[in-house]
């Protein structure tokens, strides 16, 4: 495996000063970096080449940042982070939870977008490295399992994000015990500072919502009130 400075990132961004800040920045830090003006443009180099990150602006010309999350999520687990404006809050929001990994709000320093990405793919490499020794666990109808990454429920497949999965997985693993949502984002999603923490509570209503025989009346995933969420077998 080469070193993780070596990995390649698409920028997708149609303001041609900042992608070009941006992939200098990332050239500056080892990494190859390759830009998109739009959205289409970005998924002919997705097809063509798949890269090892993305980056993308959420106000894009012909296919925008928020479907253009969806269709990568529809096709691989790479790493997204979100370009926003401070104003886009409720499409922030709804491309973490399309499967956004993070986000990052204009005017940003390039410096610290270089910080982010290096988080997150610190991140996928700990949840790699977590994955390799890790067993199956089941309990009453529910089972998950790490290397298939299967998960199902009363004997049916259940399809969960990259992160419904990681954090369902954390929370079987320690049947009854509470985690805060801080400790759930520094666990599953690698450190809290750069999160939302409204998306843990997005995550948990999606779990819940596959999981759960009935959503409203969680038996599985419970709420810890003023604390945090716990797994009950
Ligand atoms: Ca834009």
């Amino acid at each position: 495996m080469g070193s993780m400075n070596a990995r390649s990132i698409l920028v997708v961004e149609d303001e041609a000063s900042i992608a070009e800040v941006v992939s200098l920045y990332l050239k500056r830090a080892g990494f190859s970096a390759q830009v998109a003006s739009d959205g289409k443009q970005a998924m002919g180099i997705f097809e063509r080449q798949p890269p090892d990150f993305v980056i993308l602006d959420l106000m894009l010309p012909e296919v925008d940042g928020l479907a253009l999350t969806r269709w990568l999520r529809d096709r691989s687990d790479v790493p997204i982070i979100m370009l926003t404006a401070r104003r886009e809050e409720a499409d922030r929001i709804a491309g973490l939870e399309m499967g956004a990994d993070d986000y990052v709000v204009k005017p940003f320093s390039p410096q610290e977008l270089v910080s982010r990405v290096r988080a997150v793919m610190r991140r996928g490499a700990r949840e790699q490295a977590e994955e390799g020794s890790d067993r199956a666990i089941s309990f009453n109808a529910l089972s998950i399992d790490p290397r298939s990454r299967v998960v199902k429920a009363h004997d049916s497949e259940v399809e969960l994000t990259a992160k419904e999965f990681d954090m369902l997985y954390l929370l079987m693993r320690h049947p009854k015990q509470v985690f805060t949502r801080d400790q759930l984002l520094e666990r599953v999603w690698g450190g809290a500072q750069y999160i939302d923490p409204g998306t843990v509570t997005v995550h948990v209503r999606r779990l819940r919502e596959k999981i759960e025989l009935d959503a409203s009346k969680p038996a599985r995933l419970l709420t810890v009130w003023g604390v945090g969420y716990k797994f009950e077998p």
